[in-house]
C-alpha cells in the first residue's frame, strides 16, 4: 500500500526549527522513542500540538500504544536537571483505518487533538464521532452559542507594567468561559475549536465590544488603560474586521489609539498577503497592532517590515525558559533588539519571577507581563491592584 508521509516528515522537520522550543523539542523526541517503527510518525500540528501517525487496523492495539505514551509523557521532562510539567495535547490517527489522504488524516488527527486538549486527557484517538457531524461538537457548537447568550463569557485584564516607569498604561483582555456543567474552560480549549466551526465571529465580537466598552468606563473614572484584545487567523482575513471596530469605537466614543490588537505570527503567516491587507486598514484607523507569541512562528523578516507592526510580544516559552536555558535568553536578548532597531516597542510575557523581571529589565525590554506581577484579573481587582 502507497504511504504518502512526505506531509507529515514536513512538520516534523520543522521541530529542528533553530529557535524551536527546547521543551517541545524533547516531548517529540520522547513520542519517536515511545513508538514502533520510524520516527516520521510524530508531526507537531503547532504550539504544543502533536499528530501522531499509527500504522495500524487493530483499535486495541493503538490503545495499547496511546497508554504507553501516556505513561512515557507521565514523567517529567529533565531540563538542566529541573523537572518540567509536559502540556501537551495528542492527537492520534490510524492509518489506513481512518483513512489514506495524508490530509484527511492530517485533519482527523488534528481533531482528535481538540478532543484530548478540551478533556484535559493529553491524548485522544480519532474517533468517527468527533468529525465535524459528530455529536461531541455539535453540543460543544451550541453551548458556544449559548455562552454568548447566557453571559457566560467574561474578560478578565491583565496588565503590562512599564520596565522603566513601573506604570500601568496597558491591559491585555483575556476571554473566560464559566461554563454551568463543565466549569471553567481555557479559551485555549475552546478558542481553536470556535475558529473551526466558524463561531469565533459571534465571540470576537462580543470581546471586542466588551473590552471597548470597559476601556469606555474606564476612562469616565480617569483611569487611561489602553486595552489589547486578540484576533485569531480566521477574522483577521475577514474584511469586515476594520469596520466592526470601528463602528465599537465610535459607539463607546473610544479614541482609536486606545485599542491595540494581538495577532499571532502563524495567524498572519495563513494568509500574509490578505492579512497585510486588512492590517493596513485597522492602522489607517488609529488602532495598534503587537504581534503575539513572537519567535514561535516562521514569519520572516520581510513581512514584517511591511507591515504596520508597533509592538513585538516576545512568547512565553522564551521568557519561562530565560532562567534554565542560554538559548532562550538569547533569543529573548535578540528580539529585544530587532524589535528597537525596527523602532517597535517590545513585551515579555509569561514573566514569573523577579529574577526574571531584573533581567528583562537590563536587557532594556519595555514592558512585561506575567503572573509574577498580576494575573489576569476581572475589571474591579485589576483597578484594586493599580491602586495597591
Ligand atoms: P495569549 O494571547 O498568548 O495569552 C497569554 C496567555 O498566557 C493567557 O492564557 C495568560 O493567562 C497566560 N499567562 C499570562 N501570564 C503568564 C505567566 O506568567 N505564566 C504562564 N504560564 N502563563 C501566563 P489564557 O488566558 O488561558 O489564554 C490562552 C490563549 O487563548 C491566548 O494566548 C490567546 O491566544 C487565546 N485567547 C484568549 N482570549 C482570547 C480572545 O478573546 N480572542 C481570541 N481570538 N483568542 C483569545
Ligand atoms: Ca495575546
Ligand atoms: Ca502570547
Ligand atoms: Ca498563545
Amino acid at each position: 500500500m502507497m504511504m504518502d508521509l512526505d506531509r507529515f516528515k514536513y512538520v516534523n522537520d520543522t521541530l529542528g526549527h533553530p529557535i524551536g522550543d527546547l521543551l517541545l523539542r524533547q516531548v517529540a523526541e520522547r513520542l519517536r522513542t515511545t513508538l514502533p517503527g520510524d520516527s516520521d510518525l510524530v508531526a507537531r500540528l503547532g504550539g504544543d500540538e502533536f499528530a501522531v501517525l499509527l500504522p495500524s487496523h487493530d483499535a486495541a492495539g493503538a490503545e495499547r500504544i496511546a497508554a504507553r505514551i501516556l505513561k512515557a509523557l507521565e514523567l517529567p521532562i529533565m531540563i538542566e536537571e529541573q523537572p518540567v510539567d509536559v502540556g501537551a495535547s495528542i492527537g492520534i490517527v490510524m492509518f489506513p483505518h481512518n483513512g489514506t489522504d495524508m490530509n484527511v488524516l492530517l485533519r482527523r488527527a488534528d481533531i482528535a487533538m481538540y478532543v484530548a486538549k478540551r478533556a484535559n486527557s493529553g491524548l485522544a484517538l480519532y474517533d468517527e464521532r468527533h468529525d465535524d457531524n459528530g455529536a461531541e461538537r455539535l453540543s460543544l457548537m451550541s453551548e458556544l452559542r449559548q455562552a454568548v447568550e447566557h453571559d457566560q463569557l467574561m474578560l478578565y485584564y491583565q496588565p503590562k507594567v512599564d520596565l522603566a516607569t513601573h506604570t500601568v498604561k496597558f491591559v491585555e483582555a483575556l476571554v473566560r468561559w464559566d461554563h454551568p456543567t463543565r466549569g471553567y474552560v481555557s479559551p485555549d480549549q475552546f478558542i481553536p475549536f470556535a475558529e473551526q466551526t466558524g463561531y469565533i465571529k459571534a465571540i470576537s465580537h462580543w470581546v471586542a465590544e466588551q473590552a471597548i466598552r470597559q476601556c469606555a468606563a474606564w476612562r469616565a473614572e480617569g483611569i487611561e488603560l489602553a486595552v489589547s484584545v486578540n484576533v485569531s487567523a480566521r477574522e483577521l482575513i475577514q474584511s469586515s474586521l476594520p469596520d466592526t471596530f470601528s463602528a465599537l469605537l465610535k459607539k463607546y466614543g473610544v479614541p482609536a489609539e486606545m485599542l491595540w490588537i494581538e495577532i499571532t505570527e502563524s495567524a498572519i503567516m495563513d494568509d500574509p498577503n490578505h492579512a497585510i491587507q486588512t492590517l493596513d486598514r485597522l492602522h489607517a484607523l488609529g488602532i495598534r497592532l503587537a504581534i503575539d507569541d513572537f519567535g514561535t512562528g516562521y514569519s520572516s523578516l520581510s513581512y514584517l517590515k511591511r507591515m504596520p507592526v508597533d509592538e513585538l510580544k516576545i512568547d512565553k516559552s522564551f521568557v519561562m525558559g530565560m532562567v534554565l536555558h542560554r538559548d532562550d535568553e538569547t533569543i529573548v536578548r535578540s528580539t529585544i533588539d530587532l524589535a528597537h532597531n525596527m523602532g517597535l516597542k517590545v513585551v515579555a510575557e509569561g514573566v514569573e519571577s523577579e529574577f526574571v523581571m531584573r533581567r528583562l529589565a537590563e536587557l532594556r525590554c519595555d514592558l512585561a507581563q506575567g503572573f509574577h506581577l498580576s494575573r489576569p484579573l476581572p475589571p474591579s481587582k485589576l483597578e484594586d491592584w493599580l491602586r495597591e
